[in-house]
């Protein structure tokens, strides 16, 4: 990217926006973030919040006259604020649905209307491989069906809203020639990420470190990939900076599978914990509002012939260092 764009980061306190943020700022653009830290924290940036070039609004992006303000002074907007984890979603289902479609709506339609003709403000909207609901065909592309469950499954709301969030960029892109990038998020984690929301790397790593009981959920035999934040923000940097990247959505994720059960001996065994893994069915967690999806893979061939873009970290460097924050943060 040039140097010194103006950048809105949406959920720029969060586990990812603030990695993204302090990136953006290592890089000398001068950067904004609005959180309304329903599930950001404002720990996740004390260590910039000096910086001058930072700017911080505790506020909710359905604020639209402050997001006006925003986003007329950006170049470039990275839409990260959403309602996530499965945990938030089921638990707040209400607030979730609103900040994700309408907050994404806010965005797009700000960005469009305050843009220049010859001067357009780009979006880069963050959803989620949740949208590839529990299609069973793994890996996941980018152009594949999208397999859901029935309304009464709180969990679907998410999949269902950001998938709206990315048709209407896409609207935006065709109709009114806005410059947008999609990105689906598979599991993301690294320092700052809690297990609060229900992410289960942190939620492990903070079990095995007290030698309580490591919670894995139905037979583990469910499958995921995990990639490092640092990587995440990566390739989403690289894709914000290639004109071809433009209209087109992205898979970003790790194609190193793991099942959960083996992701949980893994952590025990770093940690040197005394835990015992303890299996409990899913009714007992979420009770009837839930359907898990079996597996989860990205296809990620379409960014890597783009950008090149390929992981850095491995799941055991990843879990080293998340184990190695959360021992200095919790005990
Ligand atoms: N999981 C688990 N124990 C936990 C939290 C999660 O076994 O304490 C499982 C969960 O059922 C899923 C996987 O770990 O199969 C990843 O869960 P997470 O909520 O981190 O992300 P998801 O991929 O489901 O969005």
């Amino acid at each position: 990217m040039t140097l010194e764009m103006k950048i809105l980061v949406t959920g720029g306190a969060g586990f990812i926006g603030s990695h993204l943020a302090e990136s953006l700022l290592k890089d000398r653009h001068m950067v904004t973030i609005i959180d309304d830290l329903s599930t950001g924290r404002m720990e996740n940036i004390s260590g910039f919040a000096h910086n001058k070039n930072l700017s911080v609004y505790i506020d909710t992006i359905l604020n639209e006259n402050l997001m006006r303000k925003l986003i007329s002074k950006s170049d470039f907007i990275y839409h990260l604020a959403a309602a996530v984890g499965v945990k938030y979603v089921i638990e707040n289902p209400l607030r979730s649905i609103q900040a994700n479609v309408r907050g994404a709506e806010i965005v797009l339609e700000l960005a469009d209307e305050l843009s220049k003709r010859n001067h357009k403000k780009k979006v880069l909207l963050a959803s989620t491989s949740e949208v590839y609901g529990k299609n069973k065909r793994i890996p996941f592309k980018e152009d594949d069906d999208r397999v859901m469950g029935p309304t009464t499954i709180s969990r679907w709301s998410y999949s269902c809203a950001k998938a709206l969030d990315e048709f209407f960029a896409l609207a935006y892109y065709k109709e009114k020639g806005l410059p947008v990038i999609i990105v689906r998020l598979f599991n993301t984690c690294g320092p700052r990420q809690v297990g609060d929301y229900g992410m289960v790397i942190p939620r492990f790593i903070d079990q095995a470190i007290s030698n309580k009981p490591v919670t894995v959920y139905s037979d583990g035999k469910q499958t995921r990939s995990f990639l490092y934040v640092g990587d995440a923000i990566g390739a989403m940097k690289l894709l914000s900076s290639h004109p071809k990247a433009i209209g087109e959505i992205f898979n970003i994720g790790s194609p190193e599978r793991v099942t959960i059960k083996e992701l949980a001996k893994r952590i025990i065994n770093l940690v040197k914990s005394k835990s015992k893994i303890q299996h409990i069915p899913y009714e007992e967690v979420y009770r009837n509002h839930f359907e898990d999806m079996r597996h989860r893979l990205p296809d990620t061939n379409k960014i890597k012939n783009l950008t090149g873009f390929k992981p850095n970290y491995n799941l055991d460097d990843i879990l080293k260092e998340m184990i190695s924050e959360r021992r200095t943060k919790c005990h």
